[in-house]
């Protein structure tokens, strides 16, 4: 039995791991590994990045295709996915979010791990609604790029 499936926190090692390159233009990382019969990820994606064995598989981004353009992060009924793009010391981590208040650009947030443990604090970038999820991007440092997963407003 897989550590996850004793916590329900998965873990970088349980992941698809994009190279430093293709993180450096930004890339969507798929965190949605349960055998679950969905698919509007691979519909969403403009690129034709994100595919399936079948309908109950989980899905597979080709990091060379993905253009890190972020549809696919509020369409995911899991909210399981996150777009993270690192630029020298820096990253941006783009993820949903449906809680209330909602986060304004500008703000000043905590940064959460896949624990829920604050790790740190993030600048908001980008707010934007798709659906009833709103899509947040916030910088970070670039050291903790694959880490921090969901924010505290
Ligand atoms: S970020 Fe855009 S290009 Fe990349 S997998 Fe998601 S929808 Fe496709
Ligand atoms: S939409 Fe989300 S939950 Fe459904 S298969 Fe894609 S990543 Fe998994």
């Amino acid at each position: 039995m897989r550590q996850y499936e004793k916590t329900g926190i998965l873990s970088a090692k349980d992941l698809q791991i994009p190279s430093e390159k293709q993180l450096e233009k930004g890339v969507a990382i798929l965190e949605c590994v349960q055998e679950i019969p969905c698919n509007p990820c691979v519909e969403s994606c403009p690129v034709h990045a994100i595919s399936m064995k079948d309908i109950n598989a989980p899905p597979v981004n080709d990091f060379e295709k993905c253009i890190g353009c972020t549809k696919c992060v509020g369409i995911c009924p899991g909210l399981a996915i996150f777009v993270v793009k690192v630029a020298g010391k820096k990253a941006w981590v783009t993820l949903p979010y449906e809680f209330v208040p909602t986060p304004q650009i500008g703000d000043s947030v905590k940064a959460l791990d896949r624990t829920g443990a604050i790790q740190t604090n993030a600048l908001v970038k980008k707010v934007i609604k798709q659906g009833k999820t709103m899509v947040i991007t916030i910088e970070i440092d670039s050291d903790l790029a694959m880490d921090i997963r969901n924010i505290k407003v």
